[in-house]
């Protein structure tokens, strides 16, 4: 097959690690982003996404994220090269649903392989045992099914009815559930927007929920940009800090839904002593990125001012701001 003619879309960040943008990083990416390349819009209609059918917004953008086309031969040849030396530790591909997906991603997945063994996240809507099979064959490591959404009610005003798009609560479900057989737990995850109109219990008791069935759980912060077709303001960052401690809690085995008080919603007693709480939170780990292991995505959907996944782990004065968030002394 002819790859020197096919593209992909990469991060700028990835290009910049990868020596093919010149971009100042003060957090370089540890994983490698990539998108399949299509001239296609994407067949679904989520209200947040840029690349969705009725979105008019630029095709080159994810979130807060620029993804330019580039050549997918000299992609994978500086790939891996980065992972042999360490800069990259985890490449990860983003679908859309279009007509050539399948090909596009399987032949992405492929060109990968036969330069590096490093570790591939995919992140795809439901797709079937069959074809999970033949993802893990391929050398998929991860697998990604985002419901974005913490509700069903809200799954299905953003990404689903409501929106006039395809994807089904329950069809997203069931495709965790068959990954989960295929790859084993904590080899699936998902990613969930905080901050599209759920409460905090919405929230936790959801994330309580992915993990005990063995999900791992991305955390996003809704990010109003101009692209959006959404009228919400961005996520409020003390519902963000919440809901990030919280999940910090219920992955590390420290809390559960169940120990944690709920006042109109929102969490109000965590159910442990305030010293392990004071402690969890000045050790800064739970405002950091969550998701597939080296997976950091710098400002993939925050900015300098406003950040609310920490790449790396948050500085003194960084962590004064996180506790003013959480209404701490
Ligand atoms: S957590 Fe990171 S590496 Fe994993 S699928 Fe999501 S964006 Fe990709």
């Amino acid at each position: 097959m002819d790859t020197g003619s096919r593209m992909v879309r990469a991060s700028i960040g990835t290009l910049g690690v990868l020596g093919m943008e010149l971009v100042f990083m003060d957090s370089p990416p540890t994983t490698a982003y990539l998108q399949i390349y299509s001239e296609e819009r994407c067949r679904a209609n989520c209200r947040f996404c840029a690349q969705a059918r009725g979105s008019e917004a630029d095709l080159t953008r994810i979130a807060r994220g620029i993804y330019p086309p580039v050549e997918l031969a000299t992609v994978v040849e500086r790939l891996g090269k980065a992972y042999v030396h360490g800069y990259i530790r985890r490449v990860c591909i983003q679908t859309m649903m279009t007509a050539g997906m399948w090909e596009d991603a399987t032949t992405l997945i492929r060109e990968v392989r036969r330069t590096s063994h490093v570790p591939i996240s995919f992140s795809t809507h439901p797709l079937g045992v069959e074809r999970y099979h033949t993802l893990k064959e391929l050398g998929v490591e991860h697998l990604t099914i985002p419901l974005d959404a913490c509700t069903e009610e809200l799954f299905d005003e953003i990404k689903g009815r409501g929106a006039n798009s395809p994807h089904c609560w329950s069809a997203h479900l069931s495709g965790l559930a068959d990954a989960l057989h295929v790859f084993g737990p904590g080899k699936v995850g998902t990613h969930l927007i905080i901050g599209m109109g759920e409460s905090d219990e919405d929230a936790i008791r959801r994330i309580d929920q992915l993990c005990r069935d063995g999900i791992i759980t991305a955390l996003f912060a809704y990010t109003s940009v101009k692209s959006s077709r959404m009228h919400y303001n961005c996520c409020d960052p003390s519902h963000y800090r919440r809901v990030q401690l919280a999940h910090h809690l219920i992955y590390t085995g420290i809390d559960r839904y169940d120990e944690m008080r709920f006042e109109d919603g929102r969490v109000v007693n965590y159910g442990i002593g305030t010293e392990l709480l004071d402690r969890v939170v000045r050790a800064g780990e739970a405002f950091q990125t969550t998701g597939c292991p080296a997976c950091n995505r710098p400002y993939a959907t925050e900015t300098h001012r406003s950040m609310r996944n920490f790449p790396q782990k948050p500085t003194e004065s960084q962590l004064e701001g996180i506790r003013k968030e959480l209404d701490m002394p």
